[in-house]
């Protein structure tokens, strides 16, 4: 490589996506010098921070998708990459219950989907098992997803991290924006608010920020980034008893990432949550918080209108229940209907980036762009962090295509 180039491979945002691309690249080609450049003071500071802390199983997705294959294979590497490095986690299963006769045809489908999908050791279950799984919930019909865990994503960024830096040349740096990009022919200057660095490629991997980098980089992407909010509630610790593990509504067919669910989480307490709100902000955690130039580029956007139109019922459910305890517990109960208003109290907030199409159209998989010299991760919604190591193999995939990277064998680091 040119001596001359700081970098090989500058991957923008400390999440989990970029932090996993970063180290399947750096296994797969530990001669290349990759820096890792996130704004913030630490590491998994948006999405990856305030996720839900669940390895999904990939039950639900399309088969056939991103999603699926990446899920399914990503869930069995992070849990071997959680026990080879000890990280918190646990496989303890869930639940997927169904309390109206109504919801019974699609639980069916999520039943033939799983299977499509290989979901290991997934079972139909009567509102008997669901009883003697968790007592406190209320369900005529359900599903036991026994291969369903939770664990503590910040901790894997954070062993990531300490992984890539262990190769020589390789650094990971905190509180620095990259703020834009020079292009010539063959590398491209990075300029941040900690000065600039020259790289043959970059990898974008901002998340809530994706789409604006790929514009910086002289992309126009076909897809907006939209901040959707999403509030929990905690259970307080006399009603914790009440959540053995994890219970999950059937989701919504035209909404599957919409319904609140009850995790245990992996230090014990119990979330229920999230709802899903438009967001006046796309870093914004509070329920007032605004942006004017967010608030700009979403509300200019037709796709952003067009979404409105299509959802508006849901849209003004989901704000109810944002300002009004009464309405997100009533949601809570039909999970576990002894549940009280005193029972529960508000915790974190997260902000999913989504991308939306022109058409209004949430872009459901996941969607990974390739420019001059770059590629640009434009959705990476949930079950993206459970995925990551799989996505991020891919990304290495593409890497290795697009930037002709010199194949070399995995090494230890
Ligand atoms: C409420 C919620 C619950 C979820 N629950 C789950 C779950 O239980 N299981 C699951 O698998 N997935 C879950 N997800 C999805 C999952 O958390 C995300 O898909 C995943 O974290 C995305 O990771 P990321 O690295 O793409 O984004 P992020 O974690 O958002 O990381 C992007 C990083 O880029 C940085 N960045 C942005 N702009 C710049 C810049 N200009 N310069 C430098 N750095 C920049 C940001 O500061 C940020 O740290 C959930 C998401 C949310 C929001």
């Amino acid at each position: 490589m040119n001596g001359s180039i700081d970098f090989d491979i500058v991957v923008v945002g400390g999440g989990i996506v970029g932090l996993a691309t970063a180290y399947k690249i750096t296994l797969s080609h530990p001669d290349i010098r990759i820096a890792v450049l996130e704004k913030e003071e630490k590491l998994a500071s948006h999405q990856t921070g305030y996720n839900s802390g669940v390895i999904h199983s990939g039950l639900y997705y399309k088969p056939g998708s991103s999603k699926a294959k990446t899920c399914t294979k990503g869930r069995k590497e992070l849990i071997s990459f959680a026990k080879k490095y000890k990280i918190p986690h646990e496989i303890c299963g869930k639940i997927i219950v169904a309390t109206h006769q109504k919801e019974l045809p699609h639980l069916d489908r999520i039943f033939e989907n799983g299977c499509e999908n290989e979901i290991e050791g997934i079972e139909k279950i009567s509102a008997q098992k669901i009883k003697e799984i968790e007592p406190s919930s209320n369900g005529i019909a359900g599903i036991l997803v026994p291969c369903t865990g939770i664990i503590d994503f910040v901790k894997v960024v954070e062993k990531l991290g300490a992984l890539i830096v262990k190769k020589e040349g390789n650094i990971v740096l905190t509180s620095h924006e990259v703020k834009g990009f020079d292009k010539h022919d063959f590398y491209t200057n990075v300029s941040t608010n900690e000065g600039s660095f020259s790289t043959k490629y970059v990898i974008n991997c901002a998340g809530l920020q994706s789409d604006r980098i790929a514009k910086a980089d002289g992309l126009w992407p076909d897809v907006r980034i939209i901040p959707f909010r999403g509030d929990f509630y905690e259970l307080t610790s006399d009603a914790q008893e009440k959540v053995k593990h994890l219970i999950y509504p059937v989701p919504d067919p035209t909404f599957p990432f919409l319904g609140v669910h009850f995790t245990r989480m992996i230090n014990d307490t119990v979330e229920c949550g999230p709802n899903a709100v438009f967001s006046f902000k796309r870093e914004g955690y509070g329920k007032t918080d605004f942006d004017f130039t967010d608030t700009w580029e979403s509300l200019s956007y037709l796709g952003t209108w067009k979404m409105f139109l299509r959802h508006f019922r849901f849209g003004v459910s989901e704000y109810a229940r944002a300002f009004s305890k009464k309405l997100f517990l009533r949601s809570l109960q039909r999970l576990i209907p002894s549940l009280g208003y005193d029972d529960i109290k508000q915790c974190k907030t997260g902000v999913r980036a989504q991308a939306v199409a022109k058409n209004g159209r949430p872009v459901d998989d996941f969607k990974i762009e390739k420019g001059k010299n770059s590629i640009h991760v434009l959705n990476a919604p949930s079950p993206a962090a459970t995925a990551s190591l799989a996505i991020g193999e891919y990304i290495n995939e593409i890497a290795t295509g697009h930037f002709k990277l010199g194949k070399n064998e995995n090494k230890k680091i």
